[in-house]
């Protein structure tokens, strides 16, 4: 059965961008002089647009108190006649701008309550508008600038990262707050008393470290009762330590992160409940006024590795539990699995198969029975692009779609995808659904670009250290990143490579990279590439075989066009499926 994962995730809110822009691109719209009380919502916002600019420029020979109020009035026709229309919260903004205005011009503090209020309906009615960080910005102004509260301003500020940390406005809260003075920063009341502003500040780990610090976003994690994936993601690149504490007579052993120079908001501080038999719960707090603390409370923890991602900065940690017990139920079948009498196992993933004999490790395909497809990139992130809107996004689904269905029908085994719609999901979740679904496969899908349009062919990847330039830059680009972030992530691979399935790996590559050559041929000319290494933030961390397949060139003329078809979009399916099971049947062989 095809399904999607949805399980634990905790999905930042995303802002409507495009909605916003279009909002505002409309109040430059060509001007419609004539009024028309029945005209199109877009025609009477930019006929208000017009008007209330006029009396901005103090172009109009009355600018009198009723005037200002007649441009109100007008937007709030407009929003009170469809509040769903998307303008509707653009008319709220202009609102309060003109309110703001009114104050300035007339000195009637009841007009700064009104933009507060207007400002605020922005981000109770439209919470996912891009103008709700706009406006929370725009009252954090007011409290501060008008009403000489900074304390207020700061905790609109803070409200405004809190909700819209991806928003466009970060910079400029932050900005603002770093000259608020300290005591207007919201400090959890038991730490006031060691306020001592420490004259060392932590060295910053790379440019992008901002003078006023990082916070904390929303912790994501991934689970089951013998892997977690736990990912810390903060607003700007922060330095941490970890360390291990062992196990007392009433506490458990705990993992810790300290991240420097790093603050919490109090409603991410609540512990997160795992409870999976490897996780007791995360908990999160402000350690010190510079340092927030995260602590995982493990109950069978065996192994784990930490490592940080770029743009945006993340720490993964994921964390092991002990080796399963093949007798004991599956996770699923008891909430926590009896850890006392599990047996140490040397390699805990062949654990258990090795066990079956022969002909039943045969009739289950020796374990393959769940494929995780990994259609590259998705949502924001478009891949590479081709001319014509061709996207790289898009013809990796469709042929993870085929794929997925053809799995399910030629070799019986259930396939789970990373995505199956054009949503953004980051590269360290995709590997931490396949890990979490104790996936037996992992195949990452993707279109490859080269500056030359003569580049063509089919490659297919393992995980490991880039050899050459190519690889590096193939790798910075389906990383989203630059190749220098790509040598510092060769440096955390070393650690992680040693645990990678990688002669397993490397065998399904060659079996994919063969198939797929061979069976579009003759009728597709496709250059062999051949398999290659590089490291592929999507494959970090894998604990089954996985391998990336790059199915063609999109910025090479000849492939665009074959990419843009459905018949050699169903051919490389084909031939996907038909290098996996190649693989299978050499394993069941081998079993015999
Ligand atoms: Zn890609």
């Amino acid at each position: 059965m095809m399904s999607f994962f949805h399980k634990n995730r905790i999905r930042p809110l995303l802002i409507g961008f495009l909605a916003g822009m279009l909002a505002l691109g409309l109040l430059t719209a060509p001007v419609v002089t004539q009024a028309a009380a029945n005209a199109d919502p877009a025609e009477r916002y930019a006929q208000a647009k017009e008007y209330s600019q006029k009396l901005s420029a103090g172009a109009t020979p009355a600018h009198e108190r009723r005037d200002w109020l007649a441009a109100i009035r007008k937007f709030r026709e407009i929003y009170s006649a469809d509040r769903s229309h998307q303008l509707a919260p653009s008319c709220l903004f202009m609102m309060a701008r003109l309110y703001r205005e009114m104050y300035g011009r007339f000195n009637n503090s009841m007009d700064l309550s009104e933009s507060i209020a207007y400002y605020e309906d922005i981000v109770s009615l439209y919470p996912k508008n891009s103008l709700g960080d706009d406006a929370l910005l725009a009252i954090a102004d007011i409290y501060l600038l008008e009403r000489q509260n900074p304390e207020k301003s700061s905790r609109y500020l803070h409200r405004l990262l809190r909700i819209y940390p991806d928003g466009d406005m970060v910079a400029a809260a932050g900005a603002i707050l770093k000259k608020l003075p300290p005591e207007s920063r919201p400090v959890t009341p038991v730490l006031l008393t060691n306020i001592k502003k420490s004259s060392i500040k932590p060295e910053p780990v790379d440019s992008k470290v901002t003078a006023q610090g990082a916070s904390l976003k929303p912790l994501r994690y991934w689970s089951n009762d013998n892997y977690t994936r736990v990912v810390i993601e903060t607003t700007t690149p922060v330095k941490y330590r970890e360390n291990l504490l062992k196990k007392t007579a009433n506490k458990p052993r705990r993992l810790y992160l300290d991240l420097e120079n790093c603050r919490i908001a109090p409603e991410l501080q609540a512990p997160i409940p795992i409870h999976d038999g490897l996780l007791m719960q995360v908990r999160s707090g402000q350690h010190s006024p510079d340092t927030t603390r995260v602590v995982l409370d493990t109950q069978s923890l065996s192994d784990y590795k930490i490592f940080s991602l770029q743009d945006p900065f993340r720490i993964v940690i994921d964390l092991k539990g002990q080796p399963k017990d093949p007798a004991a139920p599956s996770s699923s079948d008891q909430a926590i699995p009896l850890r006392a009498s599990a047996k140490i196992a040397v390699n805990d993933s062949d654990f258990g198969k090795a066990n079956l004999p022969p002909t039943l490790a045969r009739q289950l395909g020796l374990g393959i029975k769940r494929i995780v497809l990994d259609p590259g990139h998705g949502g924001k992130d478009s891949g590479a692009c081709g001319k014509n809107g061709l996207m790289e996004k898009d013809i990796v689904l469709k042929v993870a779609l085929q794929l997925a269905r053809k799995l399910e029908e030629q070799l019986g085994c259930e396939v789970i995808m990373t995505r199956d719609r054009d949503i953004f999901v980051p590269l360290e979740e995709r590997t931490a659904i396949a890990n979490s679904k104790e996936a037996d496969l992992f195949i990452s899908i993707h279109v490859n670009a080269a500056p030359t349009s003569k580049a063509r062919g089919v490659e297919t990847y393992i995980l490991d250290l880039a050899r050459n330039k190519n690889a590096m830059e193939l790798a910075a680009r389906e990383n989203s990143t630059s190749t220098s972030r790509i040598s510092d992530l060769q440096n955390i691979l070393l650690d992680l490579i040693q645990n990678s399935k990688k002669s397993e790996s490397i065998k399904l590559a060659e079996y994919v990279q063969d198939n797929m050559v061979n069976g579009l041929l003759p009728r597709y000319p496709i250059r062999n590439l051949g398999v290659k290494q590089a490291p592929f933030i999507v494959l970090v961390g894998a604990q089954m075989p996985a391998i990336l397949t790059e199915i063609a060139f999109i910025s090479n003329p000849t492939e665009a066009r074959w990419l843009q078809s459905d018949d050699y979009i169903g051919r490389v399916a084909d031939q996907l499926v038909g290098g996996i099971s190649n693989y299978v049947n050499e394993l069941n062989l081998a079993s015999l």
